[in-house]
């Protein structure tokens, strides 16, 4: 019996008479109902927000920064069922939910930290000018299924400590481990700070282009980002849009192949390659093609895709069943086009339950394969061959993508120098899908508008206000 779950408006949790159904992707099993909520529900969201943004704009940092704690430490009491709700809804193994829930909590804790301190910019004898920062209202946060929680609580925590208020929508796949959580914090934010409301993707646009709201912070998909950007227009909201990707790592001929073969792995299978920032793109140089490439193959062998609620299991199925159809998609494409797989490419079990692609790797695909150009978003990892490094950067940089990217060397310097030619926002050497809560996180190109995270995600949520005084005035 699928369990329903409330919304969290003006500090109570209400239901609606209509519900959206939620389903296990490892079992295709609905597992819960969420309020389908509709233009009434989000004015009484939005009305909440307003009403509690007059007193919150008005707290001190130091009693938001209160609250926010509150919210971090609440995740971690709360790890074990949290887990496993996250994992039923959103079918990344226990290890990674409690990985995505352990880091919400630590990136709302440091984040905690961050202020907004005035700065002085004319002290002279004519006058005294000041920028202060002033929240810019109610926002509206709106998120995809990838990560649920953890973009849940990327949206709420900025927003809380600049002092605005917020109406957030979790994706309608993966609502419910962010409304256990609404319901766990119902008593620890301010009545009407944090309203979380659900419903079908028709909710995203009421959303986008309500008068009341100021503000829309978004992640998800670059054709979506487009529409809000369009909606958001109409009265000059402030946006911050977290898209799509198709990040390329560039591996040199230096390192130590085994050694870095698990680690590639993991950059493009992590969450079954449902990451912004998975590795989709593998350029190895020719020297080491052939043993990376296999050692690569070997070790995910190895690895088990099946139910993440099971221990061993590694990767698990693909989110939904529209992404799972595409990918199946894209592999078919590539089995059309000859392609060579080094792993997986048979044919799966369309009698099964469950959104399961096997682990996918192909050998050298030409960079035109839609597999290559197009984001996969799946367990799929295309490795390409290349000679000199321009050419890898080139075809790195051939992208209207520019989310993020690594290198893989031991000259750390090198690697620099080519990170600085790639056009993406993040560039890691040696490693990979590190984030901090102090830097910047945002794309280039078409893969995004604006930062989240750090003192600039930060500011994202302000106006700057100058207030000048004449000291020399005639009045
Ligand atoms: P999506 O764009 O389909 O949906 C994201 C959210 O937008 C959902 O809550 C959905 O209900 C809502 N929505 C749908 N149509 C809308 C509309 N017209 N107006 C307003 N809201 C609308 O994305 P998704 O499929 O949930 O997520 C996958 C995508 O998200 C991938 O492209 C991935 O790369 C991207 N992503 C980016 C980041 C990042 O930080 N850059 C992080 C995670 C995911």
């Amino acid at each position: 019996m699928p369990t329903d779950y409330a919304n969290l408006v003006d500090g109570e949790m209400m239901t609606t008479e209509s519900w959206v159904d939620v389903v296990n992707p490892a079992t295709e099993e609905v597992i819960g109902r969420v309020p389908a909520c509709g233009k009434e529900e989000l004015d009484r969201a939005v009305a909440a927000a307003r009403k509690a943004f007059k007193s919150w704009r008005k707290m001190s940092m130091e009693e938001r920064r209160e609250v926010v704690l509150k919210i971090s430490e609440t995740i971690k009491d709360n790890l074990d069922e949290l887990m496993r709700l996250l994992t039923s809804e959103q079918g990344k193994p226990h290890h990674q939910a409690k990985g995505e829930l352990l880091g919400a909590s630590g990136m709302a804790k440091a984040q905690s930290t961050l202020s907004l301190d005035e700065e002085v910019t004319e002290d002279s004898d004519k006058r005294l000018s000041r920028t202060r920062r002033v929240p810019v209202g109610v926002v509206g946060g709106i998120v995809p299924w990838n990560f649920p929680v953890s973009m849940a609580v990327q949206k709420i925590v900025p927003a809380l400590l600049s002092g605005c208020t917020i109406v957030l929508k979790p994706s309608p796949f993966t609502p419910l481990a962010t409304l256990r959580l609404a319901e766990l914090i119902k008593d620890v934010v301010p009545a009407g700070t944090v309203n979380i409301i659900t419903g079908h993707d028709e909710l995203g646009p009421l959303i986008t282009e309500h008068p009341d709201i100021d503000k829309i912070t978004f992640t998800g998909s670059t054709a979506t980002g487009k529409k809000i950007m369009e909606g958001a227009s109409k009265d000059l909201k402030r946006i911050t849009l977290e898209l799509g990707g198709n990040d390329a790592s560039i591996v040199l001929p230096d390192v130590d192949v085994e050694k870095v073969a698990e680690q590639l792995f993991w950059s493009s299978f992590m969450n079954a390659g449902q990451v912004c920032i998975a590795a989709k793109r593998v350029y190895i140089h020719e020297d080491i093609y052939d043993a990376l490439s296999q050692a690569i193959a070997d070790f995910a062998k190895t690895m088990k895709v099946g139910d993440g609620a099971q221990q061993g299991t590694a990767v698990g199925p693909i989110q939904n069943k529209k992404q799972y159809e595409r990918v199946l998609e894209l592999i078919q494409d590539a089995k059309d086009n000859g392609y060579k797989f080094l792993v997986g490419g048979e044919e799966g079990d369309p009698t099964g339950s469950g959104y399961y692609v096997p682990i996918t790797i192909l050998d050298n695909p030409p960079e035109d394969a839609r597999i290559v150009a197009e984001e996969q978003f799946g367990p799929v990892m295309p490795l390409m061959k290349f000679a000199t490094e321009d050419e890898a950067i080139a075809r790195a940089n051939a992208s209207e993508y520019g989310l993020a990217g690594a290198v893989w060397t031991k000259d750390a310097d090198k690697g620099v120098a080519i990170a600085e030619q790639l056009e993406t926002g993040t560039v890691w050497v040696n490693e990979f899908m590190q984030l901090s809560p102090f830097s910047p996180f945002g794309g280039h190109k078409q893969s995004g508008f604006g930062a989240e995270y750090g003192k600039e995600g930060l500011l994202e949520f302000t106006y700057p206000q100058v207030i000048t005084v004449k000291r020399d005035a005639a009045v």
